[in-house]
């Protein structure tokens, strides 16, 4: 079976404005890569996402503020860095679309697992709050829907993302069907992530790493994410596929190379064949160097092609 590449051209229409480092040529260079590999990929389009779906994890009010603050013309802040244009409304329910389109399609076997190619992306966005670029999280209403609509209750959120998914940890910190994991760069944006903070049910794993972590001492500190992979025996993966822990991103000082996301990738599809039968399903979050993001991600679905 082939990989998945969930993506529409909605996404390049979400403009935030000259020199905002989340760009519409990111999904841009992401996706015409990948079309040397055509053969290899089945390209789908996103769904329309049943809005009941957006309520488990974000609140009524907060769903219904999002649809009323895309502006008719120029730019409106639902935080400080996070900004929304008129072509963002679509842009914003086809990211969310994607991951339901990717899971379905991993679910009904017209793929064997899948990527997503998305902007904007999610894993800052909290239960009642945009930030950090982000203003659905879409892979927790990914886990979600997982839940929801399939039953599961074992999922296994990887971000690997060099900040932190406070987003994500919010929402799940409580729910013992979602296992977060997170590696990011610490202290640094947003300031959460410290390995503290657990989840209720042990269901959080943070690995704080320092400025200036270089490929060997991630790589040995990934150790402990496939340790508790193992340990919890995940039905269905989801990555939170953040490309700026790379060493030429500008946003972030940690010192990963392209080929590092091969072995990130690898080694965890490795730790969790047994459980989760192949299927998993990533979404594209950070990484604002436009050569670094080819390369990355080029990388991590070669993994995924592998698989
Ligand atoms: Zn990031």
């Amino acid at each position: 079976m082939k990989t998945g590449i969930i993506t529409t051209d909605s996404f390049v229409n979400h403009n935030t404005g000259l020199g905002h480092p989340e760009r519409a040529d990111r999904v841009s260079v992401i996706v015409e890569n990948l079309k040397k590999f055509e053969k290899k990929l089945i390209w789908k389009k996103p769904t329309t996402v049943d809005k009941k779906f957006l309520r488990i994890t974000h609140s009524s009010n907060y769903v219904n503020m999002i649809e009323n603050s895309f502006p008719e013309k120029g730019f409106s802040y639902l935080d400080g860095d996070t900004v929304v244009s008129p072509g963002s409304k679509k842009a914003t329910f086809d990211a969310v679309g994607s991951i339901i389109s990717a899971i379905d399609g991993v679910i009904n076997k017209d793929f064997k697992n899948a990527f997503c190619a998305v902007r904007p992306p999610g894993h800052h966005s909290e239960q009642e709050k945009a930030m950090g670029f982000c203003i659905f999280n879409n892979i927790a209403v990914g886990a979600n829907y997982l839940i929801s609509k399939y039953k599961y209750k074992k999922i296994a959120i990887i971000d690997f993302d060099v900040h932190h998914g406070n987003g994500t940890q919010d929402i799940f910190f409580n729910n013992e069907k979602v296992l977060y994991i997170s590696t990011h760069q610490y202290p640094y944006y947003p300031g959460s992530g410290s390995y503290k903070e657990k989840g209720k049910y042990n269901n959080v794993l943070n690995i704080p790493l320092p400025a200036g972590t270089n490929s060997n001492e991630y790589l040995d500190a990934y150790e402990h994410v496939l340790k508790k992979l193992k340990e919890y025996k995940p039905e269905f993966v989801l990555f939170s596929a953040g490309f700026d822990a790379h060493k030429d991103d500008p946003l972030a000082q940690l010192q990963l190379t392209s080929k590092d996301y091969y072995k990130i990738t690898k080694r965890t599809l490795d730790s969790v064949k047994n459980y989760c039968d192949g299927k998993v399903v990533s979404i594209l979050e950070g990484g604002y160097d436009l050569n670094a993001l080819k390369e990355s991600s080029q990388y991590h679905i070669n993994a995924l092609l592998e698989f």
